[in-house]
């Protein structure tokens, strides 16, 4: 059981301004928004952490949610595009325990920045390629 402060949302036991709900999943403002309209998805089951742990039933719920909140999102606060991110485990950034979705309106102009991008050399490429590919099926 992961107890975090979204346990606390889901049973009500802490305040949020809810905007969807169903039996599975459940979205929120974030309480610290990047941008107006902020939102947080997150499944109701408290036994999972991140993308790692989810079960793929959880999963497909949440995603399915963020696919329509997205649209309403950037059309209820009028934004030009909208980020969907997904922190998992401390090092990628991840903060409260429990999966959760990121829905970040974006407007011209806003000056956000996201990742700084790099370059492979062919070799470097080549080698991730093959890990990756054989750690799908390992
Ligand atoms: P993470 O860094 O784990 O991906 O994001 C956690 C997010 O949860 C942060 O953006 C933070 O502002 C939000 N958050 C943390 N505590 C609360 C809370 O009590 N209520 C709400 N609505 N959001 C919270």
């Amino acid at each position: 059981m992961s107890e975090t402060v979204f346990s606390k949302i889901i049973r009500g036991e802490l305040p949020s301004f809810r905007v969807y709900e169903d039996e599975k999943v459940l979205a929120f403002l974030d309480i610290h928004p990047v941008s107006r309209g902020h939102t947080l998805v997150i499944p109701k089951n408290t036994e999972t952490r991140n993308i790692f742990d989810i079960p793929a039933e959880d999963w497909l719920a949440v995603t399915r949610v963020v696919h329509t909140l997205a649209r309403a999102i950037e059309k209820a606060v009028d934004a030009d595009g909208v980020n969907i991110m997904m922190n998992n485990r401390e090092t990628a950034g991840q903060v409260v325990d429990h999966p959760h979705i990121h829905i970040i309106p974006r407007f011209k102009g806003d000056g956000l920045t996201l990742w700084k991008h790099g370059t492979y050399k062919e070799s470097e490429a080549i080698d991730v390629q093959e890990k990756i590919r054989r750690s799908l099926t390992e």
